[in-house]
């Protein structure tokens, strides 16, 4: 075994990890297409013809909602939006609670907020990251109206079990997948086993148009409501014949002909993308398996995954080091991911939402604790605590890899896998070199590491 890099040995590789390059020579044709147009939106903010967009934005909505069997696609101008849409769309009233994952991206809890509901954050499990049927349950009230899921890191909630709480409390279910675009749940696409999920078209994301994203629905009344959000519902309600009006104060979230004409392209990219990181998933997966203290995601039979980060759970105990040591011995093996600012693996994904300055203070809309203090007698509080099995991951457990993307090829993840393999095979010598320090040396090397990793 060779020296780890950590310890001054030689890294596994220094050559530069391919770059992503998304957009090739067919998005620039559909841009410069529109562009000759001249029509750069198609929208009107007024019920007719042109309420629901233009050429490029109806052709984009139809092919998602052709190849994956939505009855309703929306874009719209992102998914933080989309969500909100979601949200008043379902009937989110001022005090209603929604059940919302507190481990993902801010705007799956606050989407309720901009309705005046509440985010009550229920724990995940510990192997699908996503909510934990068991504790959706224990968190549901008379005032529960919804549960907001999200298919974290690109693997689906467990829905079976989430749709029949639904069902038996009469609830709305939205599914959050952004980070999933054209994942299945046991042989179902993601999106529309709830009654209205998005994706998600930032630049992050496995396909993009800069910024952008798209509702999904089977529901037509949902799917009016949130055409009605996207464009200022408050002109076409009468037009439309629409008896329930709530949350109909529209707004503008609409989507580009430009975005839409890339988006197409996009689009036609999919298939390959999901597949050429499952490729990249399913090599780590045989990589890592059998290695002592790393548990990979199983995937259960029927469903998929689509690698937007590659996620291991880290036990500390039985590979020997903080977690923290062991990704920075990582990372010294590796240049950096491109792409993603991070290093190869990086640490604890988000801080639990809950415990940002929004919950802790239950300061939302104005000064005064709105929605927080709207229910009579019910207090709402987001103590430490409140989901052990998200604060461990964050705190302890959680490592993700950026580097399951396009660009990337098997030769240059071998490479990934190589690094790991060697600071585990090198554990030893780094626990007993560091307790050969003194305390000084100790210093110098944690900082020689921080300055090679940052
Ligand atoms: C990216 C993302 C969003 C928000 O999408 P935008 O299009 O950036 O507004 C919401 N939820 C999750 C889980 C995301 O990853």
């Amino acid at each position: 075994m060779s020296k780890l890099a950590i310890l001054g040995g030689t890294p596994v590789r220094t050559k530069e990890f391919p770059n992503r390059v998304s957009m090739g020579s067919e998005e620039k044709s559909a841009a410069l297409r529109v562009l000759d147009s001249d029509i750069l939106s198609g929208f009107v903010g007024a019920a007719g013809k042109f309420f629901n967009g233009g050429k490029e934005v109806v052709e984009f909505e139809n092919l998602w909602a052709q190849t994956y069997g939505f009855k309703n696609a929306i874009s719209v101008n992102s998914l933080t939006t989309g969500l909100q849409t979601a949200v008043g769309a379902v009937g989110i009233e001022p005090g209603d609670e929604v059940i919302c994952s507190p481990y993902s991206m801010s705007a799956s809890a606050t989407s309720v907020l901009f309705y005046g509901g509440i985010p009550i954050f229920a724990d995940l499990d510990q192997n699908r990251f996503t909510l934990d049927p068991a504790s959706i349950e224990r968190r549901i009230t008379p005032r529960t109206k919804a549960i907001l899921v999200v298919h974290l890191f690109g693997y689906p909630a467990d829905m079976d079990a989430i749709m029949k709480i639904a069902a038996k409390h009469g609830l709305s279910v939205i599914e959050d997948a952004a980070q999933a675009p054209g994942i299945y749940y046991k042989g179902r696409s993601v999106g529309t086993i709830g009654d209205i999920g998005g994706f998600s078209l930032n630049f992050h994301k496995h396909i993009h148009t800069g910024e952008g994203g798209l509702l999904v629905t089977n529901n037509d009344e949902i799917a009016l409501r949130c055409r009605l959000i996207r464009n200022h519902g408050e002109n076409a309600t009468e037009a439309y014949g629409v008896e329930e009006i709530s949350n109909m104060i529209g707004s503008n979230y609409r989507f580009t002909e430009l975005q839409a004409a890339i988006g197409i392209e996009q689009f036609k990219k999919l298939k390959g993308i999901l597949a050429h990181r499952t490729k990249l998933g399913h090599y780590l997966d045989r990589r890592l398996k059998s290695i002592p203290g790393l548990t990979i995601q199983q995937i259960e039979s029927g469903s998929t995954h689509s690698y937007y980060m590659y996620p291991v759970r880290f036990d500390e105990e039985i590979v020997g080091i903080s977690r923290n040591l062991f990704l920075r011995a990582v990372a010294l093996e590796l240049p950096k991911p491109k792409f993603w600012d991070t290093t190869p693996f990086a640490e604890g994904y988000v801080k639990p939402l809950y415990l940002n300055p929004l919950y802790q203070k239950k300061i939302a809309i104005g000064k005064k604790g709105f929605p927080f203090n709207f229910n009579p007698g019910v207090t709402y509080d987001y103590p430490k605590g409140l989901c052990p099995v998200t604060e461990k991951l964050y705190e302890k457990e959680l490592l993700l890899s950026p580097l399951v993307r396009e660009g990337m090829d098997i030769d240059d993840i071998k490479d990934f896998a190589d690094a790991i393999e060697k600071v585990v095979g090198g554990i030893r010598e780094l626990k007993d070199s560091l307790a050969g320090l003194a305390s000084g040396m100790l210093y110098d090397a944690v900082r020689a590491i921080d300055e090679n990793v940052s």
